[in-house]
């Protein structure tokens, strides 16, 4: 690991101050950056912690939404009482993700933050146009299991490796961002991570000092939450796909279909589309195949990868069904 200098800001604003120059990054719970950095991915010349700012909260919106902070631990999100009632969907998916150990002290805002898996990525002695820009992407050419099928570009196939966000895109939660002037901003889960085009190295939207402050869940809604990660083994694997779903029937109908897919992209793949095919249709075999011809019809495999297109449509398949009691 190469030398760095370490700070610990006392307010969120002298945090957003000492992260706003190119080389230096916020650290909180450390669980993705430490390993990048001993294996020497990141280099950042000054670490900034802002690990004791507060921002652990969860709490109660006037809307009946929930606000959940920064800095809040995955293990508290998964377990809050609220959570668990209200929003099931992002328990389970927090719960299918890493160890205990590893949620005990990852946060929030570094969860949606967490880097690729791609082995290219993680060797520096690969090319990677995402941490090298320019050198070429390994992967498309190589090992590509874990890769992207959805919005891929000719510069990167890399997955966004994370769970919460996958159940965050289904719910339409919003991220809290504050700025290096004491400003702040709002971005939909949905628009915060990227697609790679010709950037591949910008992950998420989020520029030189700004700093995630907390994850705002709008009101629960009526209707069943499953989260179903298929993987290649049972637990502390990342997702081959996944699948954050609320869906809603009435007098045998659709009324909700929020859908979200992990594994398949670089980021939290939501498709508008699907609820409009949805909603308002019976439930059966040949809508959910609808439904899955209509979010794979622009995938792309990269030889190791091909199997994810079948894999996504009868996974998919099999959660409209769970969640509408229909046999297949
Ligand atoms: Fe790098 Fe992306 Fe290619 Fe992986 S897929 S080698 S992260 S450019």
């Amino acid at each position: 690991m190469r030398p760095f200098d370490y700070q610990r800001p006392d307010s969120l604003k002298h945090g957003s101050q000492l992260t706003a120059s190119g080389d230096s990054m916020a650290i909180a719970g450390g669980t993705n950056l430490l390993d990048l950095m001993k294996l020497q991915v990141e280099a950042p010349s000054r670490l900034v912690d802002i690990g004791r700012l507060g921002m652990t909260s969860i709490e109660d919106m006037d809307d009946g939404g929930l606000r959940i902070g920064a800095l809040a631990t995955n293990t508290a999100t998964a377990n809050h009482a609220r959570v668990r009632a209200d929003y099931p969907v992002l328990s389970r998916a927090i719960l299918a993700g890493a160890t205990q150990q590893l949620r005990n002290k990852a946060t929030t805002g570094g969860n949606l933050c967490q880097r690729t898996r791609c082995f290219y990525f993680t060797n520096i002695d690969q090319p990677c146009n995402k941490r090298e820009p320019g050198s070429g992407c390994g992967a498309i050419p190589g090992i590509a299991r874990l890769h992207a099928v959805l919005g891929t570009s000719r510069e990167c196939i890399a997955t966004y490796p994370g769970d919460m966000a996958v159940a965050m895109s289904a719910l339409d939660a919003t991220v809290e961002i504050a700025g290096e002037g004491g400003d702040s901003r709002s971005v939909p889960v949905r628009d915060f991570h990227r697609l790679p085009g010709d950037t591949p190295w910008k992950d998420n939207v989020l520029e030189d000092g700004e700093i995630i402050t907390g994850v705002i869940l709008p009101a629960p809604v009526p209707g069943k939450q499953l989260y179903r990660k298929v993987r290649e083994r049972s637990s502390y694997a990342f997702a081959l796909v996944s699948i954050a779903a609320i869906v809603a029937l009435e007098d045998g109908r659709f009324t909700r279909a929020d859908l979200a897919f992990g594994g398949l992209a670089h980021k939290p793949w939501h498709d508008a589309r699907l609820p409009g095919l949805l909603i308002g249709k019976e439930p059966s075999e040949a809508l959910f195949d609808k439904a899955a011809d209509l979010l794979l019809e622009d995938a792309q495999g990269y030889g190791e990868n091909d199997f994810k297109i079948p894999l996504t449509r009868s996974t998919l398949k099999a959660v409209l069904a769970e969640a509408t009691e229909t046999e297949l």
